[in-house]
């Protein structure tokens, strides 16, 4: 019996699509019933109100094969890594962390010391991040580990930051640096080739400490909220850097209807991730604009926190909102006006 005949019925591909079309796809004319439910879909968590401080919701996979190989990545590592992802989005909305729950889908291939492994690393994320692991669920899978968890947080009202409220003219403010983890995944990448080869051969890997680490060992930024409150600055808008920052900027675009000036030059990038740009033979500004797995922050302050946002060491500022009638750009170091895609590796490639 043929019990699933499609000759007849058009199917359509999911990459056609995109992830964020199928979501829109797939969520499309959903109501929210509950007046609790103040955001749903849309933003890096979903925002809560319970009469009061407002609760805030999250959850992110991580599939072996897809987001992890464990070839080279320690279990511990993966455990504390996939706490961050969840923490990194909290934080986004300009909120306090304070629950995790922790599922996960795994083969018998695993013994009991690997599991203990992966939740040493996702026990110590919680501990550092004063986090408690409240439930989850533990099922079978028949190859690879799935992680799913879910991360809850709480904030006042008048705290949380939107991807929406930018405005023309507002500052476009970066924590940290970026670009480093995609390259510590580069390296990863090319020591598994070469390990394939040689078995033997043990690579000296001392040189990419920090591009390692911040592939392996992610550091969600709990302490924005708190730098900023010190600084009396309130965001207007925020998001966490997970794919890159040109598609993370378009996300702040859309959802509050400017444009940008990104400047190319501002981009803050660490000494050893340019190095190893170079030795890689890739561009930079590229990696920093759609390498992704930065989970640093990107949002937009008013012009008039200018003064309290230049010079600090954690804070870069890398450009300015416009209308939205101007569009959306990468000003280059050479003073070129390129248009910025979610793909800023082909937009470069593209008009140069
Ligand atoms: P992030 O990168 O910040 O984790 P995503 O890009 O994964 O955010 O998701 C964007 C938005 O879409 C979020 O609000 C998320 O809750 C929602 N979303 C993602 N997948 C689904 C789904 N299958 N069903 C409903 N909402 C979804
Ligand atoms: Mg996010």
């Amino acid at each position: 019996m043929i019990m699933f005949d499609n000759k007849d019925i058009s199917k359509t591909s999911l990459s056609s699509l995109g992830e964020f079309g199928l979501i829109d796809h797939l969520m499309d004319n959903v109501e929210l019933k509950n007046t609790s439910s103040k955001k749903g879909v849309g933003d890096d968590a979903a925002v809560l109100d319970f009469n009061g401080e407002q609760t805030l919701v999250s959850t992110d996979f991580l599939i072996e094969g897809v987001h992890f190989d464990l070839s080279y990545m320690p279990l511990k590592h993966l455990g504390y890594k996939a706490v961050m992802v969840n923490l990194s989005d909290i934080y986004a909305m300009n909120a306090k962390a304070t629950q995790v729950t922790v599922s996960i889908a795994v083969s018998n291939r695993f013994p009991l010391e690997a599991l203990e492994e992966l939740y040493s690393g996702i026990h110590l994320a919680c501990k550092i991040y004063d986090v408690d692991l409240v439930g989850g669920d533990t099922t079978s899978s028949t190859s690879g580990l799935i992680i799913s968890v879910t991360a809850v947080g709480h904030a006042k009202e008048e705290e949380v930051t939107y991807r929406s409220g930018a405005k023309p003219n507002d500052l476009l403010v970066v924590s940290g640096d970026l670009g480093a983890a995609y390259m510590g995944f580069q390296i990863l990448e090319r020591e598994k080739e070469v390990f394939k080869v040689n078995p033997n051969n043990q690579p000296d890997l001392s040189p990419y400490t920090y591009l390692l680490e911040r592939q392996m060992k992610p550091e969600a930024r709990k302490d924005i909220k708190e730098l900023l409150n010190v600084l009396e600055v309130k965001p207007t808008s925020m998001i966490d850097i997970s794919d890159g920052l040109s598609s993370e900027t378009l996300h702040l675009c859309k959802h509050s209807n400017v444009g940008v000036n990104l400047f190319e030059d501002k981009i803050p990038l660490d000494p050893s991730m340019i190095t190893v740009c170079e030795e890689f033979n890739l561009d930079s500004t590229t990696i920093a604009l759609s390498g992704g797995e930065d989970y640093e922050l990107l949002f937009t302050v008013d012009q008039k926190d200018f003064e309290k946002i230049k010079g600090n060491p954690n804070f870069s500022i890398i450009g300015h909102m416009k209308p939205e009638s101007e569009g959306k750009h990468l000003i280059t170091r050479g003073n070129q006006q390129i248009e910025l895609t979610a793909r800023g590796w082909n937009a470069l490639q593209d008009e140069e």
